[in-house]
């Protein structure tokens, strides 16, 4: 298949890209390089000996994307491009609402325009909002959410959802993320945001290379075993890889499926430091601080659909995760 890839020079999408080809797909990237680099493209070509087109461009640019869906017939598209930082949307909201409703509508049309059938969108454990109990399953309530960002995932599967009741030749598949972590083995991609992490793993990654000096956990006092809020963190190649088993399912079936994909597991923040400390053999210096607005004390997924519905399960181990999460720190902090 000819795979269209939003934001795929990013965390989740470069890592997806691999799968693709290592799978025999071919990718066509789009993206704006507002939150990657460049050299990610040598990277992907690094690791699976090929190179992926790549169009720098904002894929609300209705023109631009025409140009990019000319340029060889597209099978179906998998949808990563937006903003995704939780703090700036709540100071930001418009730019937010703007930027990843705006990105999705103008891919929909562009996709009708080209006759391309097939999405798999991007979408968070955020939709579940702070009031399900867990684990998440995909037949509860997904229409809340705590901040602009959870929002434009909510607002996003409901245009995906009345578009496919509108066309109901369409699919799409709605992958609800929890806590993706890790990076590729080669330690060549991994998570490396712009400025200081607002996530945990990049964040620990860097207080292991020095370069920042502690790590603080936001609170404490949960109502959880260690007083630590718990969360689902899965493995970014497996998160890659239940892309590409969503990409299978939807090449034969049409209609909206939101699906999980987690481990069905809660660890810890205190229980993922130390996880990092042992795989790593290192000590890292911590501080318990202040509960950080917003943060849920708990939940994981039930990841029964994606097994079933996809025969997907991940296959990472947290020691896996925390190993190759240093391994590119540690490189990224050298260069
Ligand atoms: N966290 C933390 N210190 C940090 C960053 C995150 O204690 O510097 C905690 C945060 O409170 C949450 C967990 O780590 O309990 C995961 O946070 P992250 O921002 O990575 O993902 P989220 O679950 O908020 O999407």
């Amino acid at each position: 298949m000819n795979v269209l890839v939003t934001g795929g020079a990013g965390y989740i999408g470069s890592h997806t890209v691999v799968e693709l080809l290592n799978a025999g797909h071919e990718a066509v990237i789009v993206d704006d390089l507002s939150n990657a680099k460049a050299d990610v493209i040598d990277r992907i070509e690094t690791i699976t000996g090929k190179r992926p087109a790549f169009h720098q461009i904002d894929c609300a640019d209705g023109a631009a994307l025409r140009r990019a869906f000319a340029s060889c017939k597209i099978d179906a598209v998998i949808h990563f491009a937006g903003f995704k930082a939780v703090g700036e949307s709540v100071r930001k909201p418009l730019q937010y609402y703007r930027n990843n409703l705006d990105s999705t509508m103008t891919l929909l049309e562009v996709m009708e325009e080209f006759g391309c059938k097939k999405f798999i969108f991007s979408s968070s454990a955020t939709v579940y909002g702070p009031n399900n109990p867990h684990p998440y399953k995909e037949d509860m309530p997904a229409i809340q959410s705590s901040s602009p960002y959870g929002w434009t995932k909510v607002m996003i599967e409901r245009i995906l959802t009345d578009y496919v009741t509108a066309h109901p030749d369409f699919c799409a598949i709605l992958l609800r993320y929890f806590n993706p972590i890790g990076a590729h083995e080669s330690g060549l991609l991994g998570d490396d945001p712009n400025g200081i992490p607002n996530n945990l793993m990049p964040y620990i990654g860097r207080v292991a290379a020095g370069q920042l000096e502690k790590l603080t956990i936001f609170g404490g006092d949960y109502p959880t075993p260690d007083g630590t809020c718990q969360r689902d963190y899965l493995h970014v190649v497996d998160l890659a890889v239940g892309h590409l088993k969503a990409l299978e399912y939807a090449a034969d079936h049409t209609g909206a499926e939101a699906i999980n994909l987690g481990t069905g597991h809660g660890i810890s923040v205190l229980e993922l430091v130390h996880a990092f400390e042992t795989a790593n053999q290192m000590k890292l210096p911590y501080v318990i601080g202040p509960r950080r607005d917003g943060d849920l004390p708990a939940f994981w997924a039930d990841a029964q659909k994606a097994e079933t519905i996809l025969g997907w399960t991940a296959t990472h181990s947290v020691e896996d995760m925390c190993r190759s999460s240093w391994e590119f720190a540690r490189k990224s902090a050298e260069q």
